[in-house]
C-alpha cells in the first residue's frame, strides 16, 4: 500500500492533498503535529471525510514530529481524536500503556508500534522489531542508513521476521531504495509525500506511476542503477515506462552505494538481473564481473552488468550510444577528423569507438599524463586543453566530455575561447542541461549539433535490450530527451 503523509495545518488541506493523489494512494496517514491548535481538536472527523483508511499520528519533537507540547497533552488531543473513525494509530515504543492505547484496542483500531532513529540503523533491528510486534501490533522501524551495508540490513529484514506485520523505512538519500522496493521488505506500506520532496521521499504520483511500486510480487525481476550521486539520475523513468509498455514484470530502482562490494553481494542475495553503473563505479565493477565484452576490454570500463548463468557479465554501451546519432557522417566522409575534450572514463569510450571508425583523433585535457594514456592505447594525438584554438577550422567534429557546463554550472565552457567556423559538427555530451554554453555557441556560429540527451538515450535502449532481450518501445516516451 502507498500511505501518503499528510502535513497540511488545516484538515481542508489535508483533504485537498488527499482528492490531488487519490488514484495514486491506498491509505493516508493524518499527522495531527502538523495542524493547528483549533483543528486538532475537530480532527476525529477527518476518516468520515475521506474514501480510504487513515493512521492517526502526533509525532513528538524528539521522532521527527513538528510541535513542542507536553506529553500529558498530546495523548489527550489522540485520545480525543480517537472518536473518529481511525483504522490504525501510531504509538511510540517507548510509551509505556497508556490511555491512547486502552482506547485503540477498545475501539478495534490496530496500533502501530513505531521507532525512529534518525541517527542510524540500530544493530539489534531484527530483535528490535520482533519486541514490537510482541502485543500483535504493527512494528514499525524508521531508522537511517548511512552505508549501502545498513540498506542491505533492512532489505534482509523479511528472511529474518517473515510473518510478521511491520513496516519498515530507510530514512535519507540512502534508504530510497526501500521506499520503492517495499514490498520487498515484507513492509506493509511505503510513505509517500504529496508534492515537496525532503531527501529520500518520493512523491505518491512517481511511486504508483513511473515505479509501480504496489505492483512488486514475488516474480518481480529487479534491476537498478548504482552510483553516487545517482538519485537525480534519469534512467529509472526510461527503463520503468519501458517495461510497463511491454509488459515486462520488472522494476528499475536507484542504488545510492559506498562499497561496490557490498552492492554485488546485495545483487546476489537479491538475485538482481542487470544494473547501470555510473560514476565513480565504472572501473570498479571490472573485478567482480566473470565476463566482459571486446568494448569493456579495450576501454576498462563498464556501464552495463547483466547476470548470465554462474557469473556476472560486463557491456559497454557508451561506445554505441555515443556513435550512433553521428554514424551517417562517419559513413558519408563527412566526419574524418575529430576533437576529443577530456579523458576520463566517458571520453575514453568516445575516443576508441571514433578510431573503430577510422577518424583521426585529438585529445585535449587539463591533465595532459590522462591524455597521454588514453592517446598511446588508441594510436591518436593529444595535447593541453589551453591550446584548444590551435585546432580552429582545422577539424570536422568536436566532442565534449568533460563534467565543465554541467548543471549546476551551466556558464561554463571547457574551451572559452574557442572560435567555431561554422562547418563544425559539435557534440556535447552532457545532458542537463541539454543546451550547453559550448553548444549554444556553435550554433550562433552555425555548427550543427548533437546533444548529451541523444546519446544518453541511445545507450540506455541498448541497456534495455541487454536486460530485457527486447528493443526499447518506440511508442513510448522515454522522459529523456
Ligand atoms: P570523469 O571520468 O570524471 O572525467 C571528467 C573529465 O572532466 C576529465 O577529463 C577532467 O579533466 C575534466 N574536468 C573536470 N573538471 C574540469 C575543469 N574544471 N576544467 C577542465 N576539465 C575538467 O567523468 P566521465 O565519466 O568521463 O563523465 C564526464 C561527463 O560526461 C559527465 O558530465 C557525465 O555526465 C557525461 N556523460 C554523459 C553520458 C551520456 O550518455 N550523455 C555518458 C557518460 C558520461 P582532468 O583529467 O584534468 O581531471
Amino acid at each position: 500500500m502507498i500511505c501518503l503523509t499528510l502535513s497540511g495545518s488545516t484538515l481542508s488541506d489535508d483533504l485537498r492533498a488527499v482528492k490531488e493523489n487519490r488514484e495514486y494512494i491506498d491509505m493516508c496517514e493524518l499527522r495531527l503535529d502538523f495542524l493547528t491548535e483549533d483543528e486538532q481538536k475537530r480532527a476525529s472527523i477527518f476518516p468520515s471525510l475521506v474514501d480510504l483508511p487513515v493512521i492517526l499520528t502526533f509525532r513528538r519533537l524528539q521522532d521527527g514530529g513538528c510541535l513542542n507540547i507536553s506529553e500529558k497533552s498530546r495523548r489527550a488531543i489522540l485520545v480525543s481524536a480517537l472518536d473518529g473513525d481511525f483504522k490504525y494509530v501510531d504509538i511510540e515504543e517507548d510509551v509505556k500503556r497508556s490511555e491512547v492505547e486502552d482506547k485503540a484496542r477498545e475501539k478495534g483500531v490496530r496500533i502501530i508500534r513505531s521507532l525512529h532513529d534518525f541517527e542510524k540503523v540500530p544493530e539489534d533491528i531484527y530483535s528490535k522489531l520482533y519486541h514490537l510486534s510482541e502485543k500483535g501490533d504493527i512494528a514499525k522501524v524508521a531508522v537511517t542508513p548511512r552505508s549501502f551495508q545498513d540498506v542491505f540490513t533492512l532489505f534482509r529484514v523479511e528472511e529474518e521476521l517473515k510473518g510478521v506485520d511491520k513496516i519498515v523505512i530507510g530514512m535519507g538519500e540512502y534508504g530510497v531504495a526501500t521506499r520503492i522496493l517495499y514490498k520487498k521488505l515484507g513492509s506493509m506500506l511505503t510513505f509517500a509525500s504529496s508534492n515537496e520532496v525532503a531527501p529520500g521521499q518520493i512523491s505518491a504520483k512517481e511511486l504508483k506511476l513511473e515505479y509501480r511500486a504496489d505492483h512488486v510480487n514475488d516474480r518481480t525481476a529487479i534491476y537498478g542503477i548504482i552510483g553516487n550521486p545517482v538519485l537525480h539520475s534519469a534512467s529509472p523513468r526510461m527503463h520503468n515506462r519501458g517495461f510497463k509498455a511491454i509488459n515486462f514484470n520488472a522494476i528499475y530502482v536507484p542504488f545510492l552505494v559506498d562499497s561496490v562490494r557490498s552492492f554485488f553481494m546485495f545483487a546476489e542475495y537479491m538475485k538482481i538481473r542487470g544494473f547501470s553503473v555510473t560514476v565513480p563505479f565504472k572501473v570498479d565493477v571490472l573485478s567482480y564481473l566473470g565476463n566482459v565484452t571486446r568494448e569493456v576490454k579495450q576501454i576498462g570500463s563498464c556501464n552495463t552488468v547483466v547476470r548470465v548463468p554462474g557469473m556476472w557479465k560486463g557491456i559497454n554501451t557508451d561506445y554505441y550510444g555515443f556513435i550512433k546519432p553521428i554514424m551517417a557522417d562517419i559513413d558519408s566522409g563527412r566526419i574524418k577528423t575529430a576533437l576529443v575534450i577530456g579523458a576520463g572514463g566517458a571520453s575514453h569510450a568516445i575516443v576508441w569507438a571514433l578510431r573503430n571508425y577510422g577518424v583521426k583523433v585529438t585529445i585535449l585535457n587539463r591533465t595532459l599524463s590522462r591524455a597521454e594514456t588514453i592517446a598511446r592505447i588508441n594510436l591518436c594525438d593529444y595535447d593541453s586543453i589551453e591550446n584548444a584554438s590551435r585546432y580552429e577550422g582545422s577539424v570536422d567534429l568536436i566532442v565534449q566530455t568533460t563534467s565543465v557546463g554541467l548543471y549546476p554550472e551551466v556558464d561554463q565552457n571547457p574551451i572559452e575561447a574557442f572560435h567555431f567556423s561554422g562547418n563544425e559538427i559539435v557534440y556535447d555530451i552532457i545532458y542537463k542541461p541539454k543546451m550547453t554554453k559550448l553548444l549554444s555557441e556553435a550554433e550562433k556560429a552555425g555548427c550543427k549539433l548533437h546533444y548529451g540527451s541523444e546519446m544518453l538515450l541511445e545507450q540506455g535502449k541498448l541497456q534495455f535490450e541487454a536486460f530485457t532481450g527486447y528493443h526499447y518501445p518506440h511508442w513510448v516516451d522515454s522522459g529523456l530527451e
